[in-house]
């Protein structure tokens, strides 16, 4: 039997971690087993599903790479089906047209949590044999006797008394079909065979399976995956940082690095961290998902970013990097080193791309300022000297390569008789801006003879200004 699970977001909002964690368990779930994985888009909640939200979902789903075979499904065209299979439910006496009003309802509930009682319909419509009347809902005919009985590959199994479920409506008044009958028949008609979702729906399974079981058909396997908690043990949300997907794009974060946070999330493989997806793939099963909530740690997920950024392929990094060059306003290809260069010369010291291009600057654009403290610290009087001297020996240069210009550094700091410090560090302000930068000879060479030059000059001349005041 191929495996087949699916994603099934409703669009009201980004694509958040949690969605994203259930997305790839899914995923993987597919993959592992050379099964399917299918996207849809729950929508049928017409005030609060936006365009923008289904945008914001699929690009999250490509930005992570989690790809689907089939879909998206948009459960807005599939009213026709729903209908048909609410009237199935009609037809066979499994469903019924409720009249209880919104007043009468909310009547029985106070008066049950007055009488301490879990809050039910009562079935008052239940045996009326109303017939289709403006302002009915349709109700569901859950069965009163007997056990649903859940095996769930994560929670373990689990036994819900029919008793205890009342008769879920099926069809709101306007016709239109609640989430748990368009679930049911989405995923039985798609053909999926593994529900992996949200702990949020474990309420719902017994009812799902009730309605899959009046319709003749067996339900599918379920794996409800635990919710994610903050640092402070609440539910995590914005409240706690970034909870978007996209918004880690956008702090500098690598896919596959939150990829590899997510996979670990509740999961995981002995005492391994580091996962490429191919292992992940091969590695992971739900059985192995823990059945208890999971909290989320920044810092974490900050030091597996940085393992990513400094043991991925350069190029790849770069590809990832020059999204970031974009944004602030710089073209990699047009105006300055090879990006994958900085990358390897930036790697070890930045945590994130964010900081790798806001590190990384000062290769592509002219400052306008220096660093205050850095200036402050290096630039003294007579620093002009030092840089005038280099100027010249940098300016005779033949080839602009590390090891040569690293030899002037050298040279300089002997011949005026200087410490190396007081050579190197304002020869950094000067074409940096910043006392901070990978080693001079890799600094000057990805910055280039004419950068190089044009900046020392202006530090001079800063330099000359600042002390003839
Ligand atoms: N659309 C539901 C949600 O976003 C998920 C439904 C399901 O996975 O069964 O929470």
């Amino acid at each position: 039997m191929t495996i087949k699970t699916r994603f099934a977001p409703s669009p009201t909002g980004y694509l958040h971690v949690g969605g994203a964690r259930t997305a790839l368990f899914s995923w993987l779930y597919a993959r592992k087993h050379g099964g399917r994985f299918v996207l849809r888009i729950e929508d049928t909640d017409l005030e609060r599903s936006t365009q923008e939200s289904v945008n914001a979902i699929l690009e999250g789903m490509a930005w992570l790479g989690l790809e689907y075979d089939e879909g998206p499904f948009y459960q807005t065209h599939r009213f026709d089906r729903y209908k048909d299979i609410i009237q199935q439910l009609l037809d066979q006496g499994d469903a019924y047209y409720c009249y209880c009003s919104k007043d009468e309802l909310d009547a029985l509930r106070e008066q049950q949590i007055a009488n301490k009682e879990k809050p039910r319909y009562n079935g008052k419509c239940r045996d009326a044999g109303h017939a289709l009347k403006e302002g009915a809902v349709i109700r569901f005919k859950n069965p009163t006797q007997g056990d649903v009985v859940i095996d769930d590959l994560i929670k373990g199994k689990i036994v819900v008394a029919n008793k205890e479920l009342d008769d879920l409506i099926i069809a709101r008044s306007d016709g239109s079909p609640t989430y748990n009958l368009s679930v049911v028949v989405d995923d039985l008609d798609m053909g999926v065979n593994v529900v992996i979702r949200g702990d949020d729906h474990i309420n719902n399974t017994p009812r799902q399976i009730n309605i899959l079981r009046a319709l003749g058909v067996e339900p599918p396997k379920y794996a409800h995956v635990p919710m994610i908690l903050g640092a402070d043990g609440a539910r995590l949300s914005k409240r706690h940082g970034a909870v978007s997907v996209m918004q880690y794009r956008d702090e500098g974060f690598l896919p596959e690095a939150l990829l590899n946070y997510l996979v670990r999330l509740g999961w995981s493989h002995g005492d391994q961290e580091i996962f490429t997806v191919d292992e992940m793939i091969a590695l992971f099963d739900l059985e192995d998902v823990n059945g208890s909530a999971s909290t989320f740690n920044n810092e974490k997920l900050l030091w597996l970013n940085h393992q990513y950024i400094m043991n991925s392929d350069p190029a790849h990094v770069a590809h990832h990097l020059s999204w970031h060059m974009g944004e602030r306003g710089i073209d990699p290809g047009q105006q300055g080193p090879d990006l994958t260069e900085v990358v390897k010369a930036q790697r070890e010291r930045c945590k994130t791309l964010v900081e790798m291009a806001e590190a990384s600057r000062y290769f592509y654009l002219d400052f306008e300022s220096y660093d205050e403290k850095a200036a402050k610290k290096n630039f003294k009087a007579g620093t002009d000297e030092v840089l005038r001297h280099l100027l010249e020996k940098f300016s005779a240069i033949e080839q602009w390569e590390g090891e040569a210009l690293h030899q002037i550094v050298l040279d300089t700091a002997e011949e005026l008789d200087l410490k190396l410090g007081k050579v190197a560090q304002p020869l950094r302000v000067a074409v940096c801006g910043t006392a901070v930068s990978p080693s001079i000879d890799i600094t000057l060479s990805l910055l280039g003879r004419d950068k190089t030059l044009t900046r020392i000059e202006k530090a001079i001349k800063f330099i000359q200004d600042k002390y003839s005041e």
